[in-house]
Parts: C-alpha cells; structure tokens; sequence
C-alpha cells in the first residue's frame, strides 16, 4: 500500500470511490489523477480526426486552473494536431539547466467495432483499465499532468525548469516532435525523461523481474529492392525474369549477415540480464558484455528470438509485388527489406551491403524516405539513481538497467538535438499485458495508481532543493 495515503484524504475520497479501489484507500489526488485519464481515452485522438487540440485544451485548462501562469502553458497548432508545452518555473537555486517530460497525446486509430469494449470509453474490468492509449502512451500524459498538479498544490518550487513536453503525432508523421525538438529554449533542456518507453516487467507470478530505461534506439528504414524486365507474352517465356531475378536477390538477402556490435547500453544490460536469468544464455550474455569480441556468444545471444535485434543490424523482407496480369511476363518485380540499424552503422553502409549481398547491378536497391538516426544517450547516474528509487519505493531490489529499443519515439529527435533521452515509464506490468497499437488495449488497475508517484519521486531527487527536497 502506498505509504503516503492519509487516513483523511481516503475518507475523502470514498464518495467517489470507484468500484476496483473498495479494497484500498484512494486519495483525491487518486481520484484526480483518474478522472483526468478517463477524460483523454475519450477523446479520439488519431491521426486525421482533428481531436488533440481539444485535449491539448482540456490539459492545459487543468494545469492553469491548478496554478500554472498563462504564459508557461502553451498550445502549438501544427495542421489539425498540437503540441501542448507546460513550463513548471523552478527557483534557478541550483544553477542547472531544465529537465523535459515527454509523453505523446495523439494514438493509433482504434475500430470500436473490432474492441469487445468501446475504445473511447474508459472501461474498468476485471482488474484492468481497457481504453485505446491507456499504455500507449495517455497514462504518460495522464500522469505527468497529475504530478505537476499535485507537485504545485504541496508548494514544491524545484530547483532548475521542469518542462512538460507532449507531442501531437508520434504515432505518425513526427512533426510536432521535430518542430519541438528544433526549439532552441527546449534544445537547451540538460536531458529529457519519456514516459513512452521503459518500465518495469513483472514475471508470470507477479514478482518483479527487471526495470529497464529505453537509452538508446536502433535506426528504422525500409529499402525497395526492384527488378525490371521488358516483360512480354506469358506463352512465350525469356530467360531473364523479373520475378525469378528478384527471388534470387531476396536469397542473398536472407543469408545476409551484418557485423556484431555492442555499446555501453546493450553491453550493461546484457551484463545485468544475464546475471538474473542465468544458464546458457545468461552466461553468453555475461561473457559478451565483458568481451565484444566474443562472437560465439553473440551468435548464441542471438539464437533467442527475445534479443536477435541486440547484437547486430538487422534487414528482413516484408513485402512484395510483382507482375500486371496472370498471362504477362512480369515488367517488375519489388520487395520491401525492412531493416533496424545499430547505433553507428550508416543508412547508406546498410543499402551499400545490400547491394553488395545481392551482387547484380540489375537490381536496383533505394531506401524508402528518410530514416532518423539517433545518437545513444550515455547512462547518467542521477537520472538511474532517481528511477532506481522511484521503483525501489513499489519494488525493492528491482534491477534498474538501460536497454536500447528496435524504435522508435519522440526520443530520438531529442536526442539528435542534443538533448540526450531516458524512457522510464512508470507502467510495471507482465508482458502478456501488452496490448499497445493492437486490440483490447489493457492497462492493470494497480499499475494505474501504483504508479502515479513515480514522477513525483523522480522529480523531487533531480529537482527538489537540497534539505527540502522530502522523501517520498
Ligand atoms: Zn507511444
């Protein structure tokens, strides 16, 4: 239970007390912080639906109405989304410069016809909150903005900016991110925290296993492989075949195998990984964060479906077309490689490798718009330190470890400008709970308040003034 709860604030809050909670005190912060959730689910905020300014609207109404000045709330129209940016003043006392909260408004679409519940409803069920973005990522926002609210009731004044920073179009285009990430007065935050990537993971019986903080991301790009052929009559076959020919090359492809890489993120958390899973794979996993070297481990490492994307770049086929007509010699034929690059590995040196894998200058190999290619952020202990006890208060003990993610967030446009990008979401959930982008979207009802202090915690160690900074 959680320790800060008075006795007073839970019979408070027992007039509304929602039916899951008979069982625990919830405070009106709780039921705020509930209530604000439940408000952004039902806004339909998916790309082409012209609803995240409203909710920008909504959010910045709630910060200002709890004290926040007019002028550090601000919306930024971009076409028919927003950005929403919210300035929490500090005293300037420690002479440090800000620190940003990421969290994007905007979701995948979600049919209600296909959801057993109405996705823009937030339904409680069964121990679990269903509702499109209640993990992805509207508990983010719900939480960052409860916390400000909260943070600004109690008179905490942190000792450098806190800036909260949401986005309108992660799950699409990015470009409220890269406009926010091109603001210098942003750019010039020390580091951001994004609510959108890491967390902790809970194994099949309940426990704890692991809290893992997103630092770096793989590079996503998509290449077209295509074959052309003057084509002809189907009843009169030529020996060159577009189809034939494309075939071939998605061969070398597939045997295509790109060098081992590591760096201090992926090597700390195979470390840290491998000690607590243990076995053949965890010792390969230990002996490959001590000697990058060790190919043999890499490859053993690489065996396991759950970690093949953490040793190497990767490029796999996803698509194909080929041919106009079932009686024609096929004019084209194209394939869609799909490839998650290691930090530090060119967009052009993996096009380059392909090229060179399927060795026939008939092949024209592009890639497809351009991909981002983000910096990895280099682990800071502050910023471990406060995750690690923001977990350690639900969690004692937990592991806290970097890991880098196949991509991709809002992150990585910070960390392009400059601004290195943590992701720890303060969601400790089992896997098998992850449901984000796809159907019947769920998020545990005791991940929902279990984890609204945690922003709190984080703030008051990188942020609260020293000898009055309080403990949790
Ligand atoms: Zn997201």
């Amino acid at each position: 239970m959680r320790a800060r709860l008075s006795t007073a604030s839970a019979v408070l809050a027992l007039a509304s007390l929602p039916a899951f909670a008979a069982d625990r005190p919830i405070s009106a912060d709780d039921a705020r912080a509930l209530e604000i959730f439940r408000t952004i689910i039902s806004m339909r905020t998916a790309e082409g639906r012209g609803q995240v300014p409203a909710m920008a609207a909504y959010l910045a109404g709630e910060l200002k109405k709890a004290g926040f000045a007019k002028k550090d709330v601000e919306i930024r129209r971009t076409g028919e989304t927003a950005a929403l940016v919210a300035r929490y003043r500090g005293d300037g006392s420690s002479g440090k410069k800000p620190i940003l909260f990421l969290a994007h408004m905007d979701v995948v679409d979600a049919l209600p016809e296909d959801w057993e519940l109405n996705p823009f409803e937030l339904t409680e069920k069964d121990g679990y909150f269903f509702g499109r973005g209640v993990t992805d990522n509207k508990y983010g926002v719900a939480n960052l903005t409860q916390t400000f609210i909260r943070l600004k009731k109690e008179g905490f004044v942190p000792d450098r900016d806190l800036i909260i920073v949401f986005t309108g179009d992660e799950e699409s285009s990015m470009v409220t991110t890269r406009a926010l990430a091109a603001d210098p007065a942003l750019a010039a935050a020390e580091f951001a925290l994004n609510t959108d990537a890491g967390g902790g993971s809970l194994g099949p019986d309940g426990a704890p296993f692991v809290y893992a903080v997103q630092a770096a991301e793989k590079t996503y790009a998509d290449f077209e492989l295509t074959a052309t052929n003057p084509g002809g009559h189907s009843s009169r076959p030529r020996p060159d075949n577009a189809i034939y020919d494309l075939a071939a090359a998605i061969e070398k492809v597939r045997s295509l195998r790109f060098p081992v890489m590591s760096n201090e993120i992926t090597r700390q958390a195979f470390a840290a990984t491998g000690a607590s899973l243990g076995g053949d794979l965890g010792k390969a996993m230990i002996a490959f964060s001590k000697n990058p070297k060790d190919i043999k481990s890499a490859e053993r490492i690489a065996a396991d479906p759950a970690y093949v994307g953490m040793t190497r770049t990767t490029c796999v086929a996803t698509q194909l077309k080929a041919g106009h007509a079932p009686n024609a010699l096929p004019q084209t034929a194209t394939a869609n490689v799909n490839c998650r690059i290691f930090p530090g590995m060119t967009v052009d040196e993996v096009r380059s490798a392909l090229a060179n894998a399927v060795g026939d200058e008939r092949i024209a190999v592009k890639v497809i718009d351009e991909p981002t290619v983000s910096p990895i952020s280099p682990p800071r202990e502050d910023v471990l330190g406060a995750v690690a006890k923001a977990v350690h208060a639900r969690y004692p003990g937990t592991p806290v470890i970097t890991y880098m993610e196949s991509g991709g967030t809002d992150g990585m446009h910070f960390r392009i400008a400059g601004v290195p990008t943590y992701g720890a979401s303060a969601i400790v959930m089992k896997e098998e709970d992850g449901f984000a982008h796809g159907l019947n979207e769920r998020l545990p009802v005791d991940a929902f308040f279990g984890g609204l202090e945690h922003w709190s915690i984080i703030i008051k160690e990188l942020a609260g003034r020293k000898g009055v900074s309080s403990a949790p």
